[in-house]
């Protein structure tokens, strides 16, 4: 059997932490296992969708390398809902439902009150053709509600092993809206039938969708596919906002963070894995194996981010890096100073401080310090120079002048690199030479 995957994002807003994780979740075992990967818009609801988060989604998915073999969005395709809906309708498992939002409240706070789980009690199924009549007439829509089945709901999860559902403890979902627009529980299910999705992974928050999109699923004929529902994402403070936030994508593009440091967390977040740098998603792919999710929620911290960012970068080669430099202006730079620097970047476009650090013209400060920057100059190690040359050349001013710590480093730093704060002075002075740090030191 060939697999057949889907994301299926709202585009209601834009791919933030928590979605991604899902699309690259599908997107890994799909390509480890050898099999088709979709990009499915549910955007069935036309208030909140917009064209520019559909666009937006596909500009992310890009950049992060996530890319898909087919594509559709639900809005296309509501004439397959209405034939589900003929079909239901025609089987007896759809039925008009005539309450009002308030009807419905009150008779939920009566459940309550009596100590009754709030499951809709099926009272449209018992109206007369009088009432219906009536309620036409006053001008009221039904909506529609799926008739589930009281028998054990239960599947295999990828994740989570044996689920189990009884169908009597759970509401007849609403499957049509008043205005007659399928709701995403019907929608999905005719989308993934039709289409023969085999494999639907997702997060925790649709296990009791899944519940009762199985007899969707089996009241339509098709055959239901494999679930897996992966364990939510937090971060420390808590929930992970589905909607705002400083977590989405393009705020993370944005500060610069590399993709590959995003692909690297969100594939592992939650696994049994070690949290990692991956070069690359063919890396990825090979370490993927969906029996490593646990049921723990897993942590999101930007943290992490930031590491796996600085690990990346600090190993990339020069050819790899090339292409992006260039698209930064950074086309100067050459392999020796790549080489140099990666080590020392937590972003890439950090690289233009430290080319300018080196290669620009640095304002000479205004010396308070000449007495010490002129002993400095004096203890200078001549070349040829090492990684030990800077610890050498700090203890022999440190002996000399009785000074240590900030006192000691940020006159240097500020002499050498004419700035408060900046990359690391030992790995720089080995960029800048021996006439260089002389020149600056002097001309402080
Ligand atoms: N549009 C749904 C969501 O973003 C899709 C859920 C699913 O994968 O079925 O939550």
């Amino acid at each position: 059997m060939t697999l057949f995957v889907r994301f299926a994002p709202s585009p209601t807003g834009y791919l933030h932490v928590g979605n991604v994780r899902t699309a690259l979740v599908n997107w890994l075992f799909v390509r480890k296992a050898g099999g088709r990967f979709m990009l499915r818009l549910d955007d069935t609801d036309t208030e909140r969708s917009r064209v520019e988060f559909a666009a937006a989604i596909e500009e992310d998915l890009r950049w992060l390398g996530v890319s898909w073999d087919e594509f559709a969005k639900q809005s296309d395709r509501f004439d397959s809902y209405e034939a589900a809906k003929a079909e239901l309708v025609a089987a007896g498992r759809l039925y008009p439902c005539y309450e009002t939002q308030e009807e419905l409240d009150i008779r939920r706070k009566l459940q309550a009150g009596r100590g009754l789980p709030p499951i809709y009690d099926r009272a449209a199924l018992k109206v007369t053709d009088a009432d219906i009549a009536r309620f036409e007439k006053e001008g009221r829509k039904p909506h529609y509600r799926f008739l589930l089945e009281d028998k054990p709901i239960t599947w295999h999860d990828l994740v989570r092993g044996e689920v189990k559902f009884q169908g009597a403890h759970v509401s007849d979902p609403v499957l049509i809206r008043e205005d007659g627009v399928p709701l995403y529980t019907l929608a999905s299910v005719v989308d993934d039938g039709e289409m023969g999705i085999t494999h639907i992974i997702r997060g925790e928050d649709h296990v009791s969708n899944t519940a009762v999109q199985v007899q969707i699923f089996e009241a339509l004929g098709y055959d239901v596919p494999v679930f897996g529902h992966l364990a939510l994402l937090k971060t420390k403070d808590g929930e992970l906002s589905k909607r705002v936030g400083g977590n989405d994508i393009r705020s993370l593009r944005d500060e610069g963070f590399e993709p590959m440091a995003v692909n690297s967390l969100l594939a592992k977040m939650g696994t049994s894995d070690a949290i990692e740098p991956f070069a690359d998603m063919k890396a990825l792919v090979e370490s993927f194996d969906i029996a490593k999710f646990g049921r723990a929620t897993a942590i999101y911290d930007v943290h992490d981010l930031e590491r796996l960012n600085e690990k990346l970068l600090a190993h990339m080669p020069y050819e790899a890096v090339k292409p992006r430099l260039e698209a930064l202006e950074f086309a100067q730079v050459d392999e020796a100073f790549w080489n140099f620097v990666r080590g020392n970047l937590k972003k890439l476009r950090d690289i233009g401080d430290w080319w300018a650090i080196v290669h620009g013209h640095v304002k000479p400060p205004a010396a308070t310090d000449r007495e010490f920057l002129d002993k400095a100059a004096q203890l200078l190690p001549p070349e040829p120079w090492s990684t030990d040359t800077w610890g050498q050349w700090t203890n022999a001013i440190k002996q000399a002048t009785g000074r240590k710590g900030k006192d000691l480093f940020h006159p240097l730093r500020l002499a050498i690199t004419g700035r408060e704060d900046g990359p690391e002075l030992k790995a720089l002075l080995g960029l800048l030479g021996y006439t260089n740090v002389l020149t600056r030191l002097k001309a402080a």
